[in-house]
């Protein structure tokens, strides 16, 4: 009971510091720094929530992996490319607007009116919502960890779909482009009397 025992005062920098690291840190590891069982950390801790404050000592260990193109915390980043899966899906968009913008190039003035005539008259896809960061209310440093990963998770998906749809939309595009001009380099030849309809 003598050599950290828990009769010893807690000294404003030690209370200061268990604010600091409660939720951060690992619990172990916050004992150690202390030199204080895990017992008396967590009664320190329990008597501090008493008094209004919102730690926990669970610590949250994201899974998340920085993607430095596009500077965010993604799910995954590509061994080969050093890419997450939105910069990747935002790469693949680029090459395809620029199949349609060459495409676009390539057609007579005829072609360009009937294409853009038809073009006009479809009907744009309702664009997805975008997760809302939400949560005011006091949280433990654990929880908000925790409720921020899934806000970044959402959100990667959010943007991710949302690149897929404009990505499918410029597939589309082209592939009609493509039916106006008579050109399908993927399949190389002429297309049928079916594909060149309007
Ligand atoms: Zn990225």
């Amino acid at each position: 009971m003598t050599r950290g025992g828990r009769h010893r005062a807690w000294t404003t920098r030690e209370v200061a510091f268990l604010i600091d690291a409660a939720g951060r840190l690992p619990l172990r590891t916050i004992c150690k720094r202390l030199g204080r069982s895990e017992s008396a950390v967590e009664s320190m801790a329990s008597k501090l929530n008493r008094s209004g404050e919102h730690l926990t000592l669970k610590c949250w260990s994201s899974r998340l992996v920085w993607c430095n193109e596009c500077a965010t915390w993604r799910t995954g980043i590509d061994d080969k490319t050093g890419r997450c899966r939105v910069c990747t899906m935002r790469e693949q968009l680029r090459g395809r607007e620029d199949a349609c913008s060459r495409e676009l190039a390539i057609m007579t003035p005829e072609q360009r009116l009937v294409y853009e005539r038809t073009e006009a008259q479809r009907r744009t896809r309702k664009a997805l919502e975008r997760p809302q960061k939400r949560g005011s209310c006091p949280m433990s440093r654990y929880e908000r960890s925790k409720a921020e990963e899934r806000y970044l998770i959402d959100l990667e998906e959010w943007e991710y779909r949302t690149l897929r749809l404009r990505y499918d939309a410029a597939k589309t595009r082209l592939r009609r482009m493509r039916e106006k001009t008579g050109r399908n380099p993927r399949k190389g030849r002429p297309p049928s009397p079916s594909e060149s309809r309007i």
